[in-house]
């Protein structure tokens, strides 16, 4: 059992809010990406280094739970993330299997979940700030084999892409340009390592006109995704080089149709598109090492402008929806 610290809000909770997800058991209990101690233990439990997990001990756990390792998704074509028995704190449990979501005071580990120690130094709320935009912006960083010198813009202003532009700045990128709305939330981007910024005040030709003349007319090497409104994919094919590569890492929910041109927009550009589904245990340990020894370097605590108790939460997905803060935390006690 996991005494619960902190707790996040993102932007899944406000699609599940509103039923966008399919094949929630609701009623369920939000909340994904945790932390807090654990308040009571039974059996042995050990880290993947072999050390023993003790109450008391500040740990996260990820979050996707019975990933099955014996589909052909788990052995044959090795994307965990697509295995269909695979299950999520937060979305995919119901209240009837018990205490497993993070709006709440206890979180029940189930067995087999994968725990990680918080590391001595690293605060509780820099790894909440990170959370599950960041785990999921390694992943897409992954998948966009972004290289030293290459140049990346990052479409979405939200957890997700403010973690990727941290990334790709931390990958050695430039120019990173950010792209999204609002103000704050750009404002905040070129804190966490955009070196450019561009409004979706701006109109989507100028948009593309700006990131060309930022990169000798080409385009960027990689565009990551994370906006989450399907038209950014067609902007997305508007804004990457020919023989570049797209990321689409911010449709976790079905947004509708878009039309694109497949001859002048893929074909013909020679681009890559690559998918980006979920996360497993490799990208949230990374995340935890990043944090731990990249904190310092960017602001990423500040990403937090609100925290919320447990009798406030409509409040908190309200002020997710609106863009009205970058992220918002719940704290249970
Ligand atoms: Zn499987
Ligand atoms: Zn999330």
């Amino acid at each position: 059992m996991l005494r619960t610290l902190y707790s996040e809000v993102c932007g899944t909770d406000v699609h599940l809010r509103h039923g966008r997800l399919a094949g929630v058991p609701y009623p369920i209990i939000p909340g994904h990406v945790s932390i807090g101690h654990l308040a009571a233990i039974r059996g042995d439990i050990t880290d993947i280094e072999g050390n023993q997990f003790r109450e008391g001990d500040l740990v996260t756990f990820l979050d996707v739970h019975e990933t099955c390792g014996r589909c052909h998704e788990c052995l044959v074509t090795k994307q965990t993330t697509r295995c269909a028995k695979r299950k999520v704190y937060g979305i995919s449990y119901g209240v009837a299997d018990g205490p497993l979501g993070g709006w709440a005071d206890h979180i029940w580990m189930k067995p087999g979940v994968k725990l990680v120690r918080i590391p001595k130094g690293l605060d509780p709320l820099t790894f909440i700030a990170g959370g599950c935009g960041l785990v999921t912006a390694v992943h897409a960083t992954e998948r966009g084999e972004i290289r030293l010198g290459m140049s990346v813009a990052v479409l979405g202003a939200g957890p997700v892409g403010q973690a990727a532009v941290a990334l790709a700045r931390l990958s050695g990128a430039h120019p990173v340009i950010a792209i999204g709305a609002p103000a704050s939330r750009l404002a905040f981007a070129t804190r966490m390592g955009a070196s450019h910024a561009i409004s979706l005040d701006v109109a989507p030709e100028e948009r593309a006109a700006q990131v060309r003349a930022l990169t000798g007319g080409r385009g960027v090497d990689v565009v990551i995704e994370a906006a989450g409104d399907p038209r950014a994919v067609g902007q997305a094919l508007d804004l990457v080089r020919d023989g570049g590569r797209v990321v689409v890492a911010g449709q976790y929910t079905d947004g509708g149709d878009v039309s694109l041109n497949p001859h002048r927009q893929i074909n013909k550009k020679h681009v890559e598109m690559r998918g980006c589904w979920g996360c497993d245990y490799s990208h949230l340990h990374r995340a935890l090492e990043l944090l731990v020894h990249q904190a310092s370097v960017l602001p990423w605590g500040e990403a937090i402008t609100a925290r919320y108790g447990l009798e406030r939460t409509n409040e908190a997905l309200q002020a997710v929806e609106s863009r009205a803060v970058v992220k918002a935390v719940i704290e249970p006690r």
